[in-house]
């Protein structure tokens, strides 16, 4: 029996031995193997076959723990270069290696997502993207995707699907994007006036986003065409509290529910506090008025002279001009005035209202999603000389 275990290392250094000798043999002939693919993808790349070509590259170079970065790099390249089909084959490619650990599989459907979202092939993109919201690393990314795709698509009711998701993450833009599809759906119900159903969409809005003054705006509408103008009221101060810089686009329209309430006098005393907070030029002009009503006319011209000195703008000017008009005793001063406060019109014409506080597209139109960055409600009045 001592004699038996003596051997037994002999045994194992020659089980070793040939085992290493087989495997050699089995490496040697599959390298043989990818040397034959190599060449031949080699040969076709040559001959300006490029397609050929990566097929038989994708089969020599085969991926391994420490050649999976080479390969993304290489689809990146592809992607990059707008050689979108290129790109898709390799990620694909990467996808049906199951042997591969966890990460790199989820990067490779990450990819490949990407990749379809680029080709504008929507469905597959979001099918990548859903297999991926458990994901610790692409959790958050495919769900940012996947509210991109149901934007373009305007598919509001699929984006709100993925609310518990969103709300998982507490991403502030994720969520600001979903309380944007509340308000997507309430503007719709809005035109049916669907009152009720106006009403929880927005209020599932700020849940989402408190700080969302779309919400509050659409609110506003509602209230005011039920004539609830006190609620209509407290909307419109509710935006201002949440942006000011949006606001002076919605005071004209709060300035008529405070008139259907009969309390003209608590408007201009909030429009005041505006005006000088803020030095907004709206708030100016619709203060005038409100001195012109009550007090004089010279008066309201001190006030507007004291403000252009402090902040000059060209719409306060504009407004100085009409005040000089209605003042001015002859013909021919009146027409002069005119001249020159249509010539002030022409030029704000050709400037525009608003501009995006992400990538500063601007645009005369108001917009709630940015037509060149597709952000939410970052179209807000210009400031300075040429705006508020
Ligand atoms: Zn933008």
């Amino acid at each position: 029996m001592e004699w038996l275990f003596l051997l037994l290392p002999v045994a194992m250094a020659y089980g070793w031995f040939m085992g290493r000798n087989s495997v050699k043999q089995n490496d040697h002939n599959a390298q043989q193997e990818l040397s034959i693919k190599y060449s031949t993808g080699l040969n076709y790349l040559f001959s300006n076959q490029q397609d050929k070509a990566i097929d038989y590259l994708l089969e020599a170079l085969k991926v391994e723990d420490d050649s999976v970065e080479a390969h993304f790099a290489m689809a990146n390249l592809f992607r990059r270069r707008g050689e979108l089909d290129r790109a898709l084959k390799v990620h694909e490619h990467l996808v049906q290696q199951k042997h591969l650990p966890n990460s790199a599989q989820q990067q490779a459907v990450f990819e490949l997502g990407k990749d379809f979202l680029s080709a504008g092939l929507y469905d597959r993109a979001e099918n990548m993207f859903n297999q991926l919201l458990k994901s610790k690393e692409y959790g958050l990314k495919s769900l940012t995707y996947l509210m991109q795709i149901f934007q373009s698509t305007k598919d509001w009711e699929r984006g709100i699907e993925l609310k518990k998701a969103i709300v998982k993450t507490k991403d502030k833009k994720l969520m600001h994007n979903l309380a944007n599809f509340y308000c997507e759906l309430a503007t719709i119900a809005l035109k049916k006036d669907e009152f009720i159903a106006v009403i929880e969409l927005l209020e599932n809005a700020l849940v989402q986003d408190p700080n969302s003054c779309r919400a509050n705006w659409l609110m506003a509408q509602i209230y005011e065409n039920h004539q609830q103008y006190v609620e209509a009221c407290k909307c419109y101060q509710d935006i201002y509290t949440q942006d000011k810089e949006f606001f002076p686009d919605v005071i004209d329209k709060m300035h008529h529910c405070y008139k259907e309430l009969g309390e003209e006098e608590a408007f201009f005393k909030f429009i005041r506090q505006v005006y000088e907070e803020t030095g907004s030029s709206s708030a100016l002009i619709s203060y005038l008025t409100h001195i012109e009503q009550t007090n004089s006319l010279s008066k309201a011209k001190e006030f507007i002279l004291l403000a252009l000195k402090r902040r000059p703008t060209i719409r306060g000017f504009k407004h100085f001009v009409k005040m000089q008009m209605t003042e001015a005793e002859q013909a021919s001063t009146t027409e002069n005035l005119d001249v020159i406060k249509q010539l002030i019109s022409e030029y704000l014409k050709l400037k525009h209202r608003y501009s995006c506080r992400t990538c500063g597209f601007n645009s005369s139109t108001h917009y709630w999603s940015c037509p060149s960055c597709h952000d939410w409600e970052q179209l807000k009045p210009v400031r300075g000389l040429e705006g508020e």
